[in-house]
């Protein structure tokens, strides 16, 4: 009988061990890569005491994950890069709408789902990049302008099968309306000083070497080039600005629909808009943070401020498969 008892006491033990482990556990499904949030993440645990797991992977493959887990998953929040992602999973229905007036406070309503189903975490800014041997920055001034005759034979751009790209002309339809988006995607192509390159460091590369004068990127790739070789003839314009603004994205995340544990879930998304967090979560990958109490890197600051489109960035979600075809009848590969 005591042998009995005792046995019982340390199934207990056990169970309410694994239990416990369970409760003070949130489960992050990310495609922002591993040593871009791991120090984050650690710092959480430690000061809440709640263990942060995750599994890294590509956008589309962790949607697809969370859509066949269902209800089964064990997934809390879904962590992922560009608006359109975001739209992706908030339209097959993974997330769950958070009501909390301090995601509100800390996140500009242009970066955050108008339903609260996904909220902007990080901003990147999408801008024109020009060889700097080549091209003064008075000879530039917006997207629009990079279709003139005048930069025939002299653009070069990443691959539109890339999300940013897409995303990049939805705003685009969403601020100029789709005539005028069509003509710039047009004017583009004819531009094209060579066939669209895989990513955006290519297309940075592509230009220092001289193989065309300017192009369009997202500001951390420019960032992390010229960290590794600062005397390249590259650089930074902010597009539009007597105008519409910058195309911006956000990496963001949403609390996923079947998540066990909702208020932690919710808490967590609070403290990374938070002043503390969002520091590191923008610096890890030269960005900006989301939070306009919190100052950029002075690396970033250096490349000077900005005005941003203001339209929200759903808009890259919805009019995603307007741009699309846009740029597919362009012949935009
Ligand atoms: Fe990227």
């Amino acid at each position: 009988m005591k042998k009995i008892s005792s046995l019982l006491l340390i199934l207990i033990f056990i169970f309410t061990g694994i239990a416990m482990a369970f409760d003070n556990e949130l489960v992050v499904y990310s495609a922002r890569k591993e040593h871009l949030i791991k120090e984050l993440f650690e710092k959480y645990e430690r000061e809440q005491g709640i263990k942060i797991k995750y599994t890294t992977g590509k956008a589309a493959v962790l949607l697809q994950r969370v859509l066949s887990e269902g209800a089964n998953t064990n997934g809390d929040i879904l962590l992922t890069v560009d608006a359109g992602n975001l739209w992706h999973a908030a339209q097959t229905d993974v997330l769950y709408p958070v009501n909390s007036q301090i995601l509100k406070t800390n996140i500009p309503s242009h970066y955050r789902d108008p339903d609260n189903l996904w909220f902007g975490l990080s901003i990147r800014a999408r801008t024109i990049v020009y060889n700097t041997d080549k091209v003064k920055k008075t000879d530039l001034s917006s997207y629009e302008d990079l279709a003139d005759e005048r930069w025939k034979s002299r653009l070069l751009l990443r691959t539109s099968k890339k999300v940013y790209n897409q995303s990049l002309v939805a705003m685009l339809i969403a601020n100029e309306g789709e005539q005028k988006a069509k003509r710039i995607v047009n004017g583009w192509v004819d531009n094209f000083a060579a066939p669209p390159y895989s990513s955006d460091t290519k297309v940075l590369e592509a230009i220092a070497a001289g193989q065309g004068d300017v192009g369009i990127v997202n500001t951390y790739y420019y960032g992390r080039l010229l960290k590794k070789n600062p005397d390249l003839p590259l650089g930074i314009f902010w597009a539009d600005q007597g105008d519409n603004g910058v195309h911006v994205n956000v990496s963001g995340a949403g609390v996923l629909k079947h998540s066990k544990n909702k208020d932690k879930a919710v808490k967590f998304l609070e403290w990374l808009s938070s002043r503390d967090a969002q520091k590191i979560f923008a610096d890890a990958n030269m960005e900006y943070p989301v939070n306009k109490e919190v100052e950029a890197h002075p690396y970033v600051r250096a490349w000077g401020d900005f005005k941003d489109s203001k339209i929200n960035l759903v808009q890259a979600g919805r009019l995603q498969t307007n741009a699309i075809k846009i740029m597919d009848m362009a012949g935009y590969k």
